[in-house]
C-alpha cells in the first residue's frame, strides 16, 4: 500500500443530482458518490472519507468553511499521508489559496479537485479527476510524500493551488495557472516537475491559522468608473484591506480624485494591494507614469499574484495581525509560492 488518504467531501457538482421535478442540481450523500466510483477500490492506497454535514455548492463558500476544512486536516494530520478535498469548481481557487496560507509548514499533499459534470453523468470528468487526485496525494519517494503543498488537480494537470483561476464555465479544462507552470501533467504517465514543487524544507510542525479578516474588498477598475462609486466602496468605515484590479502592468487613472481617495484610506491604515486584471503577467509599478503615483502613495505591489490569492493572503495576514510595518514586505514576499518576487 502506498499510503492512507483522507477524502474530504465539501460539495460541488461532482456529488450532485437533479432534484425531483426540476433541472436544478443539489448535493447528494457521499456514500452514493463513492458507489459511483468502484475504481477507487483498485488504487494502491487505503481511503477513508469524511463529509461536510451539509455539502454545499461552492458559491456558498465562506471563510468559516475554510476553517472547517483546515480543522479536519489538522485533526487527522498524523493519521494520513495525504488529503483530497472534493470541492465545487466555482470558488475552488479561492479555497486552494486560502488553505495554502492557513496551513503553514505543510509537508503532506492537500489536493483539491471536483468536476464540471456530476459523477453519475455518462460523460463525467469526475472519475479521472478524483482517481488521479488520489494517486497524486499518495505519491511517495524515499519514504516521503512527493507533493507537500496545496494543489488543484483538474483535467490532466496538477497546479499549485494558489496560482490558479477558474477560466471556463463550460469546458472540462476549467482552470489555468498563467504565471506558473503545472506541477504534474497526467498522460500515459504522471510527469512530475520536481524542480517546481514547493518544499518549505523544514521540520517545523504544521501550524494551522484559523483567524481570517473578512473586512477586505476587491475593486475592479474600468474606464468610466465614477468618483462616487469608487469613494463609496473604498471608504467603507471598517475596511482593513483593499485589492484593486488595475490595467496591464498595474496602471490606473491618474485622476486626482482617485489618488486622493486611495491616499486617504492608506493614511487611515487600510492596506491597498495592486493586482492586474490581465489573466497573466505582473504588476510593475512605476513602469508607466500611470502607476508611478500609486507607488508614491504607498500602494503595495501584488506582482504576479492572482486576485484569489491576493484577497485570501490579505485575510490571512490581517487575521494573524501581521505588524503594520511588515505588512508590505510580507505581502510582496512569496510565503507559499503564490507569487514570483522578481
Ligand atoms: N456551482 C458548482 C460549485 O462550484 C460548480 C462546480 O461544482 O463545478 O459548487
Amino acid at each position: 500500500m502506498q499510503g492512507t488518504i483522507l477524502l474530504i467531501y465539501t460539495g460541488g457538482t461532482i456529488g450532485m443530482v437533479k432534484s425531483a421535478g426540476s433541472d436544478a442540481l443539489q448535493a447528494f450523500d457521499f456514500k452514493t458518490l463513492l458507489n459511483n466510483i468502484p475504481e477507487l477500490n483498485l488504487l494502491d492506497c487505503h481511503i477513508d472519507t469524511v463529509s461536510f454535514s451539509r455539502p454545499l455548492d461552492s458559491s456558498e463558500m465562506n471563510p468559516q468553511h475554510w476553517v472547517e476544512m483546515a480543522s479536519i486536516i489538522q485533526n487527522h494530520y498524523d493519521k494520513y499521508d495525504g488529503f483530497v478535498v472534493l470541492h465545487g469548481s466555482d470558488t475552488m481557487s479561492y479555497t486552494a489559496s486560502a488553505l495554502s496560507f492557513m496551513l503553514e509548514n505543510l509537508n503532506k499533499p492537500v489536493i483539491l479537485t471536483g468536476s464540471q459534470l456530476p459523477i453519475g453523468d455518462l460523460r463525467t470528468d469526475a472519475k479521472e479527476n478524483l482517481i488521479t487526485a488520489v494517486q497524486l496525494a499518495s505519491l511517495r519517494q524515499n519514504n516521503e510524500p512527493v507533493i507537500k503543498e496545496v494543489g488543484l488537480y483538474f483535467e490532466y494537470k496538477l497546479y499549485r493551488g494558489n496560482r490558479t483561476t477558474k477560466i471556463d464555465a463550460d469546458h472540462f479544462e476549467a482552470f489555468a495557472s498563467y504565471n506558473f507552470p503545472p506541477l504534474v501533467t497526467s498522460g500515459v504517465r504522471l510527469v512530475v516537475q520536481h524542480q517546481l514543487l514547493w518544499d518549505f524544507a523544514g521540520t517545523k510542525p504544521l501550524k494551522v491559522h484559523t483567524d481570517l479578516e473578512s473586512r477586505v474588498g476587491i475593486i475592479k477598475m474600468f474606464p468610466g468608473i465614477t468618483p462616487e462609486f469608487f469613494d463609496h466602496l473604498a471608504s467603507f468605515d471598517n475596511l482593513k484591506g483593499l485589492v484593486i484590479e488595475t490595467y496591464g502592468s498595474g496602471n490606473a487613472t491618474t485622476a486626482q480624485w482617485f489618488l486622493d481617495v486611495l491616499k486617504a484610506i492608506i493614511d487611515k491604515g487600510v492596506h491597498v494591494v495592486n493586482v492586474t486584471q490581465c489573466a497573466g503577467g505582473r504588476v510593475s509599478m512605476g513602469h508607466y507614469k500611470t502607476s508611478q503615483s500609486l507607488l508614491k502613495i504607498g500602494v503595495i505591489s501584488g506582482k504576479d499574484i492572482t486576485t484569489e490569492a491576493a484577497i485570501t493572503k490579505m485575510m490571512y495576514l490581517l487575521g494573524n495581525s501581521a505588524p503594520k510595518s511588515e505588512f508590505k514586505t510580507l505581502f510582496e514576499t512569496s510565503l507559499r509560492g503564490e507569487l514570483t518576487e522578481n
